[in-house]
């Protein structure tokens, strides 16, 4: 039972990709050599500012730059085949836009079982959360920012978000589970957050080194 549950814990992480849902790639209006690199740090230890820097808020109406930059971050998001969700200042854009999805999935349920909520892909304009209760969930994550690197964060399991769309409407509402935990940390991003700071110190550490873990669970099921 014990090993069962880590196969899956590992399972959870590596099924597709870090912090992955297997979501589909969506065609993209920008031709995929003309998107931006994704800003990395390669060691906890070592941070990139505008990673590391509060976005700014955007204004209603939005101008022309803020609509090319969500254009920019969602056509960045749909060339991605195991991403989740992305934030702005990821791409090297400091303005608090994200662009996330959890899309129903017969497997990612089956390994999952805190993914009992669904969103489709959603952007959000200036998103914020809030813990509604004191309860939590441990569990892996990993980054398109962070390269090569996962650890064990303590999250929220319910929050209650306040976003704006593109086109100005406000939304709030509340999440619990795999898509609260999705919405945390892309909210973190647009603060200036990443995982690798609030992880357990202890937990973070190579993929690798959790690939080779999974791999001996595995062997020992
Ligand atoms: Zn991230």
């Amino acid at each position: 039972m014990r090993t069962k549950s880590k196969v899956k814990m590992f399972y959870s992480i590596f099924l597709k990709g870090m912090f992955a849902m297997g979501l589909s790639a969506c065609s993209s209006i920008i031709p995929q050599e003309n998107l931006p690199e994704y800003v990395t740090v390669s060691s906890h230890k070592e941070y990139n500012s505008i990673l590391k820097t509060p976005a700014k808020d955007l204004n209603f109406p939005l101008s022309v730059d803020d609509k090319r930059d969500i254009k920019i971050l969602e056509a960045k998001y749909d060339v991605e085949e195991n991403c989740a969700g992305l934030a702005a200042p990821q791409i090297g854009i400091a303005k608090k836009i994200i662009v996330f999805a959890a899309e129903d999935s017969e497997e990612l349920r089956k390994w999952r079982p805190d993914f009992t909520q669904y969103m489709p892909k959603t952007i959000w304009i200036n998103p914020t959360y809030e813990g509604i209760n004191q309860a939590t969930h441990d569990d892996y994550e990993g980054c398109f920012s962070v390269k090569d690197i996962a650890g064990l964060v303590k999250r929220h399991q319910k929050i209650h978000y306040h976003a704006f769309t593109p086109e100005g409407k406000e939304v709030s509402g509340e999440a619990e589970g795999f898509l609260a935990r999705i919405i945390q940390h892309e909210v973190d991003h647009v603060r200036g957050v990443l995982f690798v700071d609030i992880a357990y110190p202890d937990s973070i550490k190579s993929v690798e080194y959790y690939r080779k873990k999974r791999d001996e669970a595995l062997v020992k099921k």
